[in-house]
This record gives structure tokens, C-alpha cells and sequence, in this order.
């Protein structure tokens, strides 16, 4: 069983491991841990106070250097350590996003997803969002989960705080909140799916849906969240504006 102190150690080496928060909070916190040095042993600790943590090519080569280590440690049977505060998992077959440390990692959704039980859901018309906690490490996720477009879950870390908000008030950070912001976060992700048959596929309801959220939005916009070339995203918007009645502005010309 692992102590708090070493628990504590590994939650912080993870999150730099990860890249979340600034590589100068983690500086600060190594000078702060009297038994850092007897934990990594003398090599790696030497090269971790050596580190020039303004140079992002030395941080990304002690992440790497970090991360086979803590990858070496015994932890929680879940994922949960190793998913950055904001995440993609895709459904099905696993893409690794960067850092090249998770470069080999395998996993399918099940194993990320597998230990998550929903405590919370949003209800409609949010159908996508709800909140997770892990059975095996604790931690609380906010999920949206994508299955119409991408066939993604985003995933947002949760403090003891919000989830407190969420389960007590049913107050929900907002991240989430617009269909939108899952599709931007799958194209930052670099997902992009194509349909094989896009005029008979979701992507019409998709499209009234986002315009009924944000009415007016451009039809450049649309087609950049749903991976569309222009000339589709204008029939698509034309047809969702004849039959769904939202209001699109059409701020690209089909080139035909
Ligand atoms: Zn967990």
C-alpha cells in the first residue's frame, strides 16, 4: 500500500510527465521534496535539478525520461493517472496523442473507460455530457461523449469542488457545455472523420443542432468542425435551413 507522501509524489511527477501545468511549478515543487532524491535515485535526480527548465527541448526529453519511470511505478489498475487534465479517448481502436511517451501505449476506451461509472447527467438537451467517477482510483471525470460525429470522448479532470457542485447543486463547469466544444476539441485532437454517404448521415442534424445553438454561424465554421469541404457544407447548410428552419450565413460561394 502506498503512503500519502508517495502517492502524492507520483500524482505530481504524472502531471508533469503529462504536460499539464507550467514546467516552472514542477521546478518549484522538486526543490520543495526532501526525499526526491532517494525515490528517483541519484542519476535521474541529478538529471532532473540539472534540467533547464526554460528549454523546451530539455523538458521534453525529462518528461520522456520521467515517464518511463513513473511507468515503472505501481499504481491504481485504471487510467485515470495517465489521461491529461483534458483528453481524448476514442471509441474503439486507441489513437495516442503526443507526448512521444505514450507513443506505445495500448489501450482500447474499455480500459479508460472500464472503470468510470456515471454519477451525474446533464439531461437534455445536453445529451452528450455527464460525470464519471473512477472505481479504482477515485478520481471524478466530466465526459461528453461524442458518438455522433467523431466517435470520441472528451474527458475534463474534476476537482473535489465541482464535483461536489455537480452531485449537490447541479451546477456543471461549462466546458462542455455546446456540442460545439466537443467537435473542437476533436479537431484540435486532429479527428476528423468522413462520411461515405454525408448527405444521408447525421451530419444534417448535426449541422440544425449547431445552428440552433448559435444561430448565424457561418457556414466556414461548420464545415471546419465537421471535417467538410465547402462545397458539401453549403448543400448541407441549405438543406438544414429548408427543413429545419435555423439560420445559417453563408459566408463561402460553392464553386460550381
Ligand atoms: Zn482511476
Amino acid at each position: 500500500m502506498m503512503n500519502q507522501l508517495e502517492a502524492d509524489m507520483q500524482l505530481h511527477l504524472w502531471k508533469f510527465v503529462r504536460g499539464d501545468g507550467a514546467p516552472q511549478a514542477f521546478e518549484r515543487w522538486i526543490y520543495q521534496q526532501p526525499s526526491l532524491e532517494t525515490r528517483l535515485g541519484a542519476d535521474l535526480y541529478l538529471e532532473v535539478i540539472s534540467t533547464d527548465f526554460q528549454d523546451s527541448e530539455a523538458v521534453w526529453s525529462i518528461r520522456e525520461r520521467l515517464g518511463s519511470y513513473v511507468h515503472s511505478l505501481s499504481g491504481a489498475p485504471c487510467c485515470c493517472i495517465r489521461l491529461r487534465d483534458l483528453d481524448v479517448v476514442d471509441m474503439g481502436s486507441f489513437r495516442a496523442p503526443a507526448p512521444a511517451f505514450e507513443r506505445d501505449r495500448k489501450w482500447s476506451h474499455e480500459d479508460v473507460m472500464g472503470t468510470l461509472v456515471e454519477i451525474h447527467r446533464r439531461g437534455e438537451p445536453r445529451w452528450w455530457l455527464w460525470a464519471a467517477q473512477c472505481t479504482a482510483c477515485g478520481q471524478a471525470w466530466l465526459v461528453g461523449s461524442d458518438e455522433r460525429q467523431n466517435d470520441i470522448f472528451c474527458l475534463r479532470r474534476l476537482e473535489q469542488a465541482e464535483r461536489n457542485a455537480i452531485e449537490e447543486h447541479d451546477r456543471w463547469p461549462e466546458d462542455f457545455d455546446g456540442y460545439e466544444d466537443l467537435l473542437r476539441i476533436g479537431r484540435e485532437a486532429g479527428r476528423g472523420v468522413r462520411f461515405a454517404d454525408p448527405l444521408g448521415s447525421s451530419l444534417g442534424d448535426t449541422m440544425a443542432d449547431l445552428a440552433r445553438a448559435r444561430p448565424c454561424i457561418k457556414v466556414s465554421e461548420l464545415a471546419s468542425l465537421l471535417n467538410l469541404d465547402d462545397d458539401l457544407a453549403v448543400e448541407l447548410a441549405h438543406r438544414a435551413e429548408a427543413r429545419d428552419g435555423v439560420t445559417i450565413t453563408f459566408d463561402v460561394e460553392p464553386s460550381k
